[in-house]
């Protein structure tokens, strides 16, 4: 199946169906952070989304869009992090039903959140099965509209929607930082980018220990690596999408990478100066910024945070004095 590129026509659509659903989240500022930049940084924090992070908007928005035989039939998705809890929730919303695979030793937090959610989960064994054939197999059997997490029209054109958000608050602005997994909020945020604020210069933000994005940026083609090892689990894919790999080549100006030990510093600063709880995910964008310092002197500059979904044991283990 080919499926064509979302337009930022498509981002529109998805603000009217996501209107009332997903919350509005709030663009906040950090004096001592300008200061130390010489920057005025704008942050939208989609940590105060609905299920913690901005994942809500793009699976609301994909699950809108079913007809009445896919509703009763419901959707499946898989993943053990916030788009398992996103499709959940969503689909709860919607009264559709939802069959969510996670790999067995998945955290029981993000297990009891998805079931907290409304979603039936389905185990699988990551070593042994190959969990897009379970998937497929299952919606096959039972009819069910499979969605992925970033690879999908409809999940790319929500995703898109936080963007747009922000530019209404702050205007145009010269740069944007932008966590990156498997691109499903760089390619939505760059449709708008490229609408709202032509001349922003666009960065995609990854970990350092996976930069398969970095390289395909790089070498004009997808660069498939292992699963990186990195505490920003949101962000541990191993290849962009077809689509969203084709618009981020096309209107995103650069891939930067950040160190675990930088999101670290950023988590805490966000606690201590911001009051705000980020997952290290969620961090990417604002750890990049941060970077690049006083090369951002007298720019106006967005920062998306992600998600806000960490474990409080983790939490606490990151905010120890080392
Ligand atoms: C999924 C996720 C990402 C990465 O998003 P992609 O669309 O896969 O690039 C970043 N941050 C958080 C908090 C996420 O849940």
């Amino acid at each position: 199946m080919t499926l064509a590129l979302p337009t930022f026509h498509d981002v529109l659509a998805a603000t009217d169906r996501i209107a009332g659903h997903a919350h509005r989240t709030p663009v906040l500022t950090s004096r001592t952070l300008n200061d130390e930049l010489g920057a005025e940084v704008f942050f939208k924090c989609e940590n105060f989304q609905r299920m913690g992070a901005f994942k809500f908007r793009g699976a609301f928005n994909a699950l809108s869009r079913f007809d009445a035989d896919q509703r009763r039939r419901g959707v499946i998705a898989f993943s053990s992090g916030n788009h398992a809890q996103a499709i959940a929730l969503a689909a709860r919303l919607m009264g559709m039903p939802a069959t969510i695979l996670m790999p067995q030793d998945a955290p029981a937090a993000k297990v009891a959140a998805t079931r907290g959610y409304g979603g039936n989960v389905v185990f699988f064994d990551r070593y042994h099965d190959d969990r897009e054939a379970l998937g497929r197999s299952l919606a096959e059997r039972d009819g069910l509209t499979l969605i992925p997490p970033f690879d999908h029209p409809d999940i790319i054109a929500g995703q898109g929607t936080a963007a747009l958000e922000l530019f209404e608050e702050t205007g145009p602005l010269d740069a944007l930082f932008v966590p990156m997994g498997g691109g499903g909020l760089l390619s939505g945020t760059a449709l708008t980018t490229r609408v709202e604020s032509p001349a922003c210069t666009l960065y995609g933000v990854e970990p350092e220990a996976g930069n398969d994005g970095q390289q395909s940026f790089r070498s004009g083609q997808i660069v498939r690596i292992a699963t990186p090892r990195t505490i920003a689990d949101g962000a541990q894919t191993s290849y962009l999408g077809a689509l969203t790999f084709s618009i981020i080549r096309d209107k995103v100006n650069d891939i930067l990478t950040v160190t675990d030990a930088q999101l670290i510093e950023c988590m805490q600063f966000a606690a201590s100066r911001m009051k705000l709880v980020i997952e290290p995910t969620g961090c990417l964008g604002f750890a990049a910024a941060r970077a690049m310092g006083r090369q951002l002197q007298g720019q106006r500059v967005g920062v998306i945070i992600s998600g806000g979904n960490v474990d409080l044991a983790d939490l606490a283990r990151y905010f120890a004095p080392a």
